[in-house]
């Protein structure tokens, strides 16, 4: 028998293992659940029509024609067989002096599979689509005497292939495991499986790989969806009932005291839903269990504040707080905000300070010695309640006298390893933990990707928000590139602000790849604008008399950090940067924002980017400038970002084009394997079923001690985020 732990070397001998190596399948289980992405009907030809150039494609067609050739040059022959679905074509090519092969083997009328990948020859109207060399399998017609075996079922699984591997030679290799496969105990429990109608293990297997029909396959697709949403909620409620273990210092608030003082000097009113998340954490804090919370709200809902508050009555309790950014701009930024903010309360020690008043410190990866030494001592004293930093925050040699909270400011850069290493950092109890994040996350995906979390949102926008107005200006035309500019010199004219955003640097020899979304199959493109091109070339042209500077991530942090500051004293008019703005930045005075090539971004980013205009008492104009052609995918994504400022909608628009891997972010990626089948979006149901029976199963049984299969599999998804954290650093 072979277990599912056992190389594919023994499991289906040396060859076939080594052409399933390329697809990383290297144990019996990984090629059990190489699941098939479709399923091909018998007799129910591929649509050749859709078939992309460049994809690796399995088709099933029929031969039409035949046609051999003596080429003079070359040695052997060329053979040219033709197959149809009945209305489309495509040309097999073969030559050299085996091209007899398929002459003898795909005599008209045959049915085979097809596997190559797709290109085009000739031009325009009459360019065709070929395979060069593919893999082939006749299939045997009506009669099924001296058929291959295995396609005598009427679906024909179609795998997701690869050069040098078909998909037929792999449904070879998964019939040999079905056959001596030993599956061991099925880690969903009896009762959860009777509950929800699901199939056994088994059965799943053999009816995901050789389904009779399509309701077979299907069976054998729920449950298996129910495998992976089942072990993953087990993982988080066990994460979730672990963390409600731990003992954290509580923090309760203080009638009087920095808090007080704050909300007395706020120039604003506390929205409704601030006053309420408040209320919340305030609470949480009070516990003696460390809270772990996402709060999720769109940009410019006032997160800071709910952030800084929850800092302050634990700085009240005695205890410090840690304000963690993703970027150093964000961090700086955080910093002056907050001390100004706080004005006197922050100036503990200071002439001028006042009666609660503490510190804040920055520290930040590349600030000069003296000053981090200082922020250091302060950290470590505690004479600073509240330090602001990016991740160098979570270096070992940085000590808190007595971290009470740590704040996370858009999660989306940080992994759950990283909230890990900060919590370890607080001595006696955990420190109680708030994420921040401005990229809202449908339910399901929150419930997964931060399901050891207790969430709440802000949903409103504080009041005399201006909205913002976006729109599509495409490149090509002239008229409307140019009101774009004179628009910025409009709103410079009455006082006001503008940013320039590039894909680019500009100062690197190639586009870094990551800059450039891969999408659309458009390779060729020119590279992006960059920011060291466009910013002269503004200056000396339409922009010409405006004070321009630049900004991006390369500059040295004091640079950035002085750009930065003129930019909100209103000392420059045009910001011409990179993403770094993307997250947080706030001048309220900014209202124009322009996106150079803005079909190279994000849906989400985009969002993101176009959050930091319309901050102030003046309406917000964001112009997305594309050359992306009409109807293009890239032009549908960036109307949909002009149509709507829901975070939420647009979110969902993003994470659906992307793969799964990605929406789990890259600390997660090591569950990547453990979600083949299952969707954050679509399978709405199944998660939440599955999570409310990992919740009542790590209740009554934490252990799993009556679970031992289901605790094997929870230790293999452990390790293999464990091996993948390893690695990283
Ligand atoms: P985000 O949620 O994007 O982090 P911020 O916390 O940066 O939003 O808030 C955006 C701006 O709104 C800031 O200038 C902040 O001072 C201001 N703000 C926050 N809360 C309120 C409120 N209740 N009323 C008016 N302005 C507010
Ligand atoms: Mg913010």
């Amino acid at each position: 028998m072979t277990t599912l732990e056992q190389p594919l070397v023994k499991a289906v001998g040396a060859k076939a293992a080594k052409k399933l190596a390329a697809l990383d399948l290297e144990t019996a289980g990984d090629l059990l659940r190489h699941y098939p992405r479709r399923y091909a009907q018998r007799g129910e030809l591929t649509d050749l029509d859709s078939l992309a150039e460049g994809e690796y494609v399995t088709v099933l067609a029929e031969v039409q024609k035949v046609q051999g050739r003596k080429i003079s040059k070359r040695p052997g022959n060329l053979l040219e067989v033709t197959v149809t679905d009945g209305r489309g074509l495509l040309t097999l090519t073969f030559f050299g002096k085996g091209a007899y092969v398929p002459e003898r083997e795909l005599p008209p009328g045959t049915h085979g599979l097809f596997a190559g990948k797709v290109t085009f020859f000739g031009s325009g109207r009459n360019a065709k689509r070929q395979l060069v060399h593919p893999e082939y399998k006749p299939l045997a017609g009506g009669d099924l005497a001296g058929a291959a075996r295995e396609f005598a079922e009427e679906l024909i699984p179609v795998y997701p292939a690869a050069k040098g591997v078909t998909s037929w030679q792999i449904a070879d290799c998964v019939r040999i495991l079905l056959d001596t496969a030993e599956l061991g105990d099925d880690a969903l429990p009896e009762h959860v499986r009777r509950r929800h109608r699901l199939i056994g293990l088994a059965d799943a297997y053999r009816g995901i790989h050789r389904p009779r029909d399509m309701a077979e396959a299907g069976r054998a697709r729920k449950r298996l969806k129910w495998d992976e949403a089942f072990v993953l909620q087990t993982a988080l409620a066990q994460r979730r009932r672990a963390a409600a273990e731990l003992a954290a210092t509580p923090r309760p608030p203080a009638a009087e005291g920095l808090l007080a003082a704050f909300d007395e000097r706020l120039p604003f009113e506390l929205t409704e839903g601030q006053r309420a998340v408040g209320d919340e954490i305030a609470a949480d804090l009070a516990r003696t269990h460390p809270m772990h919370r996402l709060l999720q709200g769109d940009v410019g809902a006032g997160k800071t504040v709910v952030g800084l508050r929850a800092m302050l009555q634990v700085v009240d309790s005695g205890g410090q707080a840690a304000l963690l950014a993703p970027t150093e701009v964000l961090a700086q930024q955080h910093h002056r905000s907050i001390v100004a903010m706080l004005g006197p309360l922050a100036q503990a020690g200071q002439l001028g300070g006042a009666e609660h008043a503490t510190r804040v410190a920055l520290l930040t990866g590349s600030q000069g010695a003296k000053a981090r030494r200082e922020a250091l001592l302060d950290a470590a004293s505690g004479a600073a309640g509240i330090v602001v930093g990016t991740h160098a925050l979570l270096q070992e040699h940085v000590q808190f006298a007595d971290l009470g909270l740590v704040v996370i400011d858009e999660q989306h850069r940080f992994g759950v390893e990283q909230r890990d290493a900060l919590r370890e950092k607080a001595t006696g109890g955990r420190p109680h933990v708030l994420v921040m994040t401005a990229t809202p996350i449908p339910r399901t995906v929150a419930m997964t990707v931060y399901g050891d979390l207790d969430t709440s949102a802000l949903t409103q926008l504080p009041a005399g928000r201006s909205p913002i107005a976006t729109h599509v200006v495409p490149s090509a035309n002239r008229a409307y590139w140019n009101r774009a500019w004179e628009r910025i010199r409009e709103e410079a004219a009455q006082g006001r602000q503008a940013y320039v955003v590039c894909p680019r640097i500009g100062d690197e020899e190639a586009p870094a790849p990551e800059d450039v979304p891969e999408e659309d199959g458009e390779d060729a493109r020119r590279p992006p604008l960059a920011v060291l091109d466009v910013a002269p070339k503004l200056s000396e042209g339409p922009l010409h008399g405006l004070r321009i500077d630049v900004l991006h991530g390369r500059m040295h942090p004091d640079e950035k950090d002085a750009v930065m500051r003129r930019f909100a004293a209103g000392e420059l008019d045009v910001l011409v940067a990179t993403t770094v703005i993307e997250v947080g930045v706030d001048v309220p005075n900014a209202t124009v924002m322009v996106v150079m090539d803005a079909d190279r971004f994000g849906v989400s980013q985009l969002h993101q980017l176009r959050g930091r205009v319309g901050r102030g008492r003046h309406a917000g104009l964001c112009l997305l400038v594309t050359d992306a052609v009409e109807e293009s995918k890239a032009r549908e994504r960036l109307d949909a970002v002009a149509s709507t400022l829901d975070g939420f909608a647009l979110s969902r628009i993003d994470l659906e084009q992307r793969r799964e891997g990605d929406v789990l972010g890259e600390s997660q990626s090591g569950r990547r394997s453990s979600l083949r089948l299952l969707t954050l979006l679509r399978d709405e149901e199944i998660i939440k079923e599955a999570r409310a029976e990992a919740t009542t199963l790590v209740e009554d049984d934490p252990e799993l001690r009556g679970h031992p299969a289901l605790a094997a599999e929870l230790a293999a998804l452990v390790d293999e985020e464990r091996a993948e954290y390893l690695e990283k650093t």
